[in-house]
């Protein structure tokens, strides 16, 4: 097999049809869950760099590692599998790791660089738990889609989900309405990413199970808008203390 995922797409990074946004200045799809989560959280972790872990992070950590460790393509039968694909979008200024995308010979698929024939692309998403009520998962798959379509140049209309703890994959449509969804959240997230802007703390049930409920401090910092402002304050205040 060629290139280092033995599809010939050895630096997909540098295959793209549109240059909008730097590479330097993406937005990461694995944050859409913090968002999804508390806005705040997200910018806590994506605007200001604060980071708490607790069991049920590592824990998903350890199975993204399992994926995402041996980055190699194998074969079973016709289909080939990649795994810990990088994807991104310079058109819609985001980037993530597709955990797993495999390419079915099909006669309506697409073309790929140094393979004869045709393929469907179909990236395939693990996650720890079991299917949830909400559609985030879907929508981190959808992000995936379109910067992975991005960089292939080819549609994506099916992916799935692998739910570890119960050891079945589900189909996710890539369709408009889920696109337009996805993509909503991601201007969303952009507006305030530009803007360096953290939304307010509000305290809710939410915070009893948030892993950076002790740095955000939902209950004291009420009147600042970052947790930087507010450790600059108290800094601040104790010099004055200090000073006879
Ligand atoms: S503690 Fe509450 S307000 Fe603060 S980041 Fe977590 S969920 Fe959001």
């Amino acid at each position: 097999m060629s290139g280092e995922n033995g599809l010939g797409l050895s630096n997909p990074i540098f295959i793209s049809m549109s240059r909008i946004f730097d590479e330097s200045d993406l937005l990461q799809i694995a944050g859409v869950q913090h968002f999804f989560y508390c806005e705040r959280q997200w910018a806590l972790i994506h605007i200001e760099d604060m980071w708490a872990e607790d069991g049920r992070t590592a824990k998903g950590r350890v199975v993204h590692q399992r994926v995402h460790e041996p980055k190699y393509s194998r074969r079973q039968g016709d289909v080939i599998t990649t795994t810990g694909m990088m994807v991104r979008s310079l058109v819609h200024g985001f980037y993530g790791i597709c955990d797993s995308v495999e390419f079915i010979p099909s006669d309506i698929g697409t073309e790929l660089p140094g393979r004869d024939g045709f393929f469907q692309v179909r990236p395939v998403e693990y996650k720890v738990g079991k299917p949830k009520r909400d559609n985030l998962d879907a929508v981190q798959l959808c992000l995936q889609c379109i910067a992975l379509e991005e960089m292939i140049m080819a549609e994506i209309r099916e992916a799935q989900i692998f739910y570890h703890e119960t050891r079945r994959r589900q189909s996710v449509n890539i369709d408009d309405q889920l696109r337009t969804e996805s993509l909503s959240l991601i201007k969303r997230m952009r507006s305030l990413y530009d803007r360096g802007e953290t939304p307010r703390p509000e305290f809710g049930k939410r915070c009893n199970n948030c892993s950076l409920s002790e740095l955000c401090m939902p209950r004291m910092g009420q009147g600042w808008s970052s947790v930087s402002e507010y450790i600059d304050h108290m800094a601040s205040e104790q010099t004055h203390e200090k000073t006879p």
